[in-house]
């Protein structure tokens, strides 16, 4: 298990916080596990979600403050979340595990490292054995991700920005590319470019690394292109996504307030193809309206009217 010592410093603030004794870092949070939503999830990439979906634990709170988040309800502590036991943690992820669910992916866990590894040590105590998938947006450091090789079995990591000062003005950190260029360097070094795939085509290890399209920021969606191309010979495993909308604060900037074009898309898609990725999936641009969840619900993918 990895513990928390007298400084948090698993993510790239470098808060030093001691959580331990209740003190509170950037993300907001003590050593206790919070949780929005458990679920079984289907809306992954085919690899993660299988035909029975995965198990998604949803880390409350972020170390990102991303001005156009989709689940900002949860990532800027909107709906109040309460602290929750190991205990109950492990019945609901169990009780999802038993009907034939194969992974259990954390979505946002880069600032509740311990606490994930908290429910994976408690889970694999109890004789269970998941595919584990490390949801994360890389703002984390070398360091963690290396103490995470023996917990973690997939890694499906967003790679946002490739220019430092856009992740400054749009998610309020400093030196995300540099950041999430070294952490996925670490990923790949641990579980390779390949993605291996079992008969059902459920992914066993490896990294995914989605890219989510930003309206007016053509520049930035190229160079992070060239960046993976250059780390992984172009052969990493790659999802490029289109499903951006217009959410929380994104209408104050001019150009995050509207949706992708296809001409636009476009350009990424033909780029991305120019640079010799062969393998992933390009989302479809009709994907804005599937995709927005509501954690005010016990399952924030399914639609309630
Ligand atoms: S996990 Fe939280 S407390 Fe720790 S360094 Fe990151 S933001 Fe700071």
């Amino acid at each position: 298990m990895i513990k928390f010592n007298a400084g948090c410093n698993f993510c790239p603030h470098h808060c030093n916080t001691d959580r331990a004794n209740g003190e509170k870092g950037i993300c907001n949070l003590d050593d206790k596990i919070y949780i929005s939503s458990i679920c079984s999830h289907m809306g992954e990439e085919p690899p993660i979600s299988g035909d029975s979906g995965i198990c998604n634990v949803f880390f409350s709170h972020c170390n990102l403050q991303c001005v156009y988040c989709q689940n900002h309800q949860i990532s800027n502590n909107e709906i109040e979340i309460e602290s929750v036991s190991l205990e109950k943690v492990i019945e609901q992820i169990t009780k999802i595990l038993d009907t034939g669910v194969r992974s259990l992916g954390f979505v946002s866990p880069s600032h509740q490292i311990p606490q994930m590894t908290r429910i994976i040590d408690a889970i694999r105590a109890k004789g269970y054995n998941p595919i584990i998938v490390y949801n994360t947006n890389s703002y984390d450091t070398v360091e963690t991700i290396a103490l995470l090789e023996s917990y973690v079995d997939v890694y499906l990591a967003d790679f946002k920005y490739a220019d430092n000062s856009l992740g400054e003005e749009l998610s309020g950190i400093k030196k995300y590319a540099d950041f999430a260029t070294l952490a996925i360097r670490e990923m790949i070094t641990q579980k390779g470019t390949s993605l291996l795939l079992d008969d059902q085509g459920i992914a066993l290890k490896g990294v995914i690394i989605r890219h989510l399209v930003l309206p007016g920021h053509p520049e930035n969606s190229i160079e992070v292109l060239n960046r993976l191309a250059d780390m992984s010979d172009s052969k990493i495993t790659l999802s490029l996504m289109s499903q951006y909308y217009p959410a929380y604060k994104a209408m104050e900037f001019p150009a995050l307030n509207r949706s992708l074009q296809q001409k636009e898309y476009q350009r990424i898609v033909d780029y991305l193809d120019c640079l010799g990725f062969k393998n992933g999936w390009i989302q479809e641009l009709e994907s804005q309206d599937t995709y927005q969840p509501d954690f005010n619900n016990e399952h924030p993918f399914e639609k309630t009217n």
